[in-house]
């Protein structure tokens, strides 16, 4: 089994309950199984100022799928949820997004998946919750505990957790 990183994003619609669908559905076989995952943020927008907060969360999970495999899983949750490509625009709204941040240590640039995820060491978004589940894990030979204190992690503002929603799990 791989270890690797997910980033879940959006602003339209309810996020939060988005969030818990696409967990399940993630993980509704054996093939991903949920080990972590963090509190939610409120965080601003990134590349497109115009729109609303989105809301951001990190979960890890150990998967027997291979890279593209677990993306194209990604992606199928993704247009579930009523993420439709077509009508989007650059860092536009969407209901929900899923990146793979990163996969054991595989460091790839292909067609469609480059991994580890070109602009996670510029996001606090992604940083603030994957630092929650995951400081000491080194990704590109940086420690995440130290990617996180080079961000304005301030701007991640972490919502508690949700009455009918998950309790954040973190790796013992
Ligand atoms: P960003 O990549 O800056 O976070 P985005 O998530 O809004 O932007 P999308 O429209 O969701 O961008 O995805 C664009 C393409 O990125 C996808 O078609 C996918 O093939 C590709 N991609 C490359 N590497 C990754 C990765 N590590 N995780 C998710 N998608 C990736
Ligand atoms: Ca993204
Ligand atoms: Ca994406």
């Amino acid at each position: 089994m791989a270890e690797a990183f997910i980033a879940l994003g959006g602003n339209v619609g309810d996020v939060r309950a988005s969030f818990e669908r696409a967990i399940a559905l993630l993980c509704e076989d054996g093939a991903v199984q949920l080990v972590a995952r963090s509190s939610d943020y409120r965080t601003p927008p990134w590349g497109v100022a115009d729109q609303p907060a989105f809301i951001n969360a990190v979960i890890a999970v150990s998967t027997s799928l291979s890279p593209r495999a677990l993306l194209a899983r990604l992606q199928a949750c993704e247009r579930a949820l009523g993420r439709n490509r077509g009508h989007e625009r650059r860092w536009g709204p969407r209901p929900i997004d899923l990146d793979l941040l990163a996969y054991d240590d595989v460091a790839l640039h292909d067609f469609g998946l480059t991994l580890p995820h070109p602009r996670l060491f510029e996001r606090a978004f992604v940083l603030v919750p994957l630092a929650e589940i995951a400081p000491d894990r080194v990704i590109a030979g940086i420690r995440v505990r130290d990617a996180v204190a080079r961000v304005d992690a301030g701007a991640a503002e972490k919502l508690a957790a949700s009455p009918d929603g998950h309790s954040p799990r973190t790796t013992a």
